[in-house]
């Protein structure tokens, strides 16, 4: 069976620091290993629009500013189909044939949408778009038969709703989906990165958000202001790791070879740590070198992100042709789901026959 990776984000905003350790730098590594017969990713620009529909212009601003982002990553349209979602309609059309495998009640069990929904406010009046999101990603999931979907601990509920569609159209039509597998980051704190306010998850919405786009000087003043332990007064006062944003995020990205480049005095992060634990190492310090090991890695994307910019046609371009092609391998999906719910009546001369036999013909 064909390797398939399918993943995408929605365009709601510049992608922020929490999207490339919680997925994209994965999706890039993915690409590059020459494991997977196929790579597609996807704006979904459909999907933000469920939550978005006072401020569609949002939507269509932010779709480039995705794209610009993923190619800065190294996400290369040679390897990979980047594509739009709305510009492939076989996606809607797979979408309302599962809306009738899945139960009302069985998407409000979904722990994700919950949250999502009280983060809105979106209790007395949910959108039915957005209540049934999770059924529309699964029509993009199964529409290129991915295998394998690279995406942070949030998707998880979302995964395994695909997975229970999957089944549920194979055992009633016949085997024509594939159960897709989540490859969530091995590095835990990767999995749901918190915003730099310490708050649970870096989020567009909650403007928490170091972006790959920042420049240098904005990454260094939100590093100097983000929150540590509240607790941790004094320089010779004993800290708090647990919690404190400045440690999860070098937890994310530090490697030991920073120490020898940055701070040679320590030779590992947990060191550092026990420094820290014991009193006597100041929040400035480990904030300064936090700075030093996030720029080494912003630094590539945003320099190449400038090189981008200067051709947004291009971009555009590139985005057609990746949506030419996926719509072809989800017309081809929609094709092989028609013809195993037997609703492909013109291509089926053996019904046009028994009907006409009936009649006498
Ligand atoms: P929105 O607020 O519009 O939902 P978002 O910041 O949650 O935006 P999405 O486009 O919903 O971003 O998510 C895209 C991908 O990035 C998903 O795979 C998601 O799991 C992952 N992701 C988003 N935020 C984080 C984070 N803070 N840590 C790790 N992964 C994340
Ligand atoms: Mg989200």
């Amino acid at each position: 069976m064909s390797k398939i990776i399918l993943t995408g984000d929605r365009p709601t905003g510049r992608l922020h620091v929490g999207h490339y350790v919680g997925s994209l730098k994965r999706r890039v590594e993915l690409q590059n290993s020459g494991e997977y017969d196929k790579t597609f990713i996807m704006i979904a620009d459909a999907q933000a629009l469920t939550d978005n529909i006072e401020n569609p212009e949002k939507i269509r601003q932010n779709i480039i500013e995705v794209a610009l982002d993923y190619l800065s990553c190294g996400l290369d349209p040679a390897k990979s189909t980047l594509f739009i979602q709305s510009q492939i309609s076989e996606l809607c059309e797979l979408t309302f044939y599962y809306m009738d495998l899945v139960t009302v009640a069985r998407l409000q069990r979904n722990p994700t949408v919950k949250a999502e929904i009280q983060m809105r406010n979106f209790e007395a009046s949910i959108p039915v778009g957005f209540f049934t999101y999770p059924i529309s990603q699964a029509a993009d999931i199964t529409a290129f038969k991915a295998t394998t979907v690279p995406v942070g601990e949030d998707q998880l509920p979302m995964i395994e709703q695909t997975r229970e569609i999957v089944r549920k159209f194979n055992a009633v039509y016949s085997e024509v989906l594939v159960e897709p597998e989540a490859l969530i980051p091995e590095n835990e704190v990767c999995m749901r990165l918190p915003g730099t306010d310490g708050k649970a998850k870096m989020s567009k919405s909650l403007g928490n958000c170091i972006y790959l786009a920042d420049t240098a000087d904005d990454v260094k003043k939100k590093i100097m202001s983000m929150y540590t332990d509240p607790e941790h007064l004094q320089v010779s006062d004993p800290g708090h790791i647990e919690g404190n944003t400045v440690f999860t995020y070098l937890d994310a990205f530090c490697l030991e070879e920073h120490f020898e480049r940055y701070l040679p005095e320590y030779a590992n992060l947990d060191e550092l740590k026990a420094h820290y634990k014991r009193g006597g190492l100041g929040d400035v310090k480990v904030k300064k070198f936090l700075n030093h090991v996030m720029q080494e890695e912003l630094e590539p994307i945003r320099n190449r992100r400038k090189e981008f910019e200067k051709d947004i046609p291009e971009i555009y371009n590139i985005l057609k042709k990746g949506s030419d092609t996926a719509r072809e391998t989800a017309a081809q999906t929609l094709s092989e789901v028609k013809e195993a719910m037997r609703i492909n009546y013109f291509d089926d001369a053996e019904l046009i026959k028994d009907q006409a036999a009936k009649y006498g013909e």
